[in-house]
């Protein structure tokens, strides 16, 4: 069998091309769609892909500014500058980057940003709107998969979808946006026995665990459809996915490489819910 390589980057440069038209129509209407991303202390992973995020904003026409906050800010603090960014008129997206540090309670933090300003899904009046299949924003990393998906022309429609991996992040939005494409959603978890035997029913399989190639072909069905979203620096200094890409050659359909997979098309989807979040409040939703 051959395995069609699928290419996140030149997806993504698609679709960032569509959304600068958008944003440029917003502009032209006096509207710069605007992105604020927070980060509190320092994390070298949050740091790289915080600026990734920024400079994709910049490169479709997005106003973006980043709050960089010293580790000693207290949550009262913090929640301050987030209601105050909730008022901002040029802000539309507000984006809390994970982890905070452990004295923050990350629940209180996420549900202070102002639901309609959310990109990332975690409040939880958008978390229940995605769960009851009317949401107004679907957490980035879920949507690059179901716009990977989609543009790769797999309609998970009667289809046997396996989640490895049941975050609220990835793992859950992911298995409920299949769900109510038509698909039959099994989620494993760490306490799943026989990972294997799950996998390998997949006629579409996510993985997104955090493990280095935890998932090999022989785990995979013939024929299916395989997104690798994890995101692992190995001791090398290299990246790898959660599943070992090598074997899934020949096996798997269609497979997204790490890196260059699902990871600028999260990127890009955290673009396209900033430029909605513009176009909701100024009422010119196309949805
Ligand atoms: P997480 O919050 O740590 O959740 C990991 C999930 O995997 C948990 O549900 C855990 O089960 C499950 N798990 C752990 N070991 C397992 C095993 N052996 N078999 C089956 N399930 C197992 O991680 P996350 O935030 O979802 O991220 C997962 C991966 O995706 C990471 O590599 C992360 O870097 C990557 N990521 C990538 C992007 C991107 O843009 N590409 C975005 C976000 C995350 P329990 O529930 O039982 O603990």
């Amino acid at each position: 069998m051959d395995t069609h390589v699928i290419d996140g980057t030149a997806l993504s440069r698609r679709l960032r091309s569509d959304l600068a038209a958008r944003a440029a129509a917003l502009a032209a209407r006096g509207v710069r769609p605007g992105l604020v991303a927070i980060e509190v202390g320092e994390h070298p992973a949050s740091r790289v892909y915080v600026r990734n995020k920024l400079k994709a904003c910049a490169e479709v026409g997005l106003h973006s500014e980043h709050v960089e906050l010293p580790d000693a800010t207290s949550e009262p603090e913090l929640l301050a500058r987030i209601r105050a960014l909730n008022e901002d008129p040029r802000i539309h997206g507000i984006l809390v980057q994970l982890p905070l540090p452990k004295r923050i309670t990350a629940e209180r933090v996420l549900s202070a940003v102002t639901p309609g300003k959310d990109v990332d899904a975690f409040h939880p009046l958008n978390v229940g709107l995605l769960a009851a299949g009317n949401a107004r924003f679907v957490p980035c990393t879920p949507a690059a998969v179901i716009a990977i998906l989609e543009a790769e022309g797999v309609n998970p429609w009667a289809q046997h979808a396996v989640i490895v991996g049941a975050s609220n992040i990835v793992g859950k939005p992911a298995a409920l946006l299949l769900l109510q494409r038509g698909a039959t959603v099994t989620i494993c978890n760490s306490k799943t026995r026989d990972l294997a035997d799950h996998t390998s029913r997949a006629d579409i399989l996510v993985v997104a665990v955090g493990k280095p190639r935890l998932v090999t072909g022989a785990m995979v069905k013939p024929g299916a459809v395989v997104i690798d979203v994890g995101i692992n620096r190995l001791p090398d200094g290299k990246l790898a996915g959660d599943c070992d890409f090598p074997s899934l050659v020949g096996v798997a359909a269609r497979a997204t490489p790490v890196p260059g997979g699902v990871g600028p098309m999260t990127i890009t989807m955290l673009l396209a819910n900033t430029i909605r979040a513009a176009e909701l409040a100024t009422q010119e939703s196309p949805a």
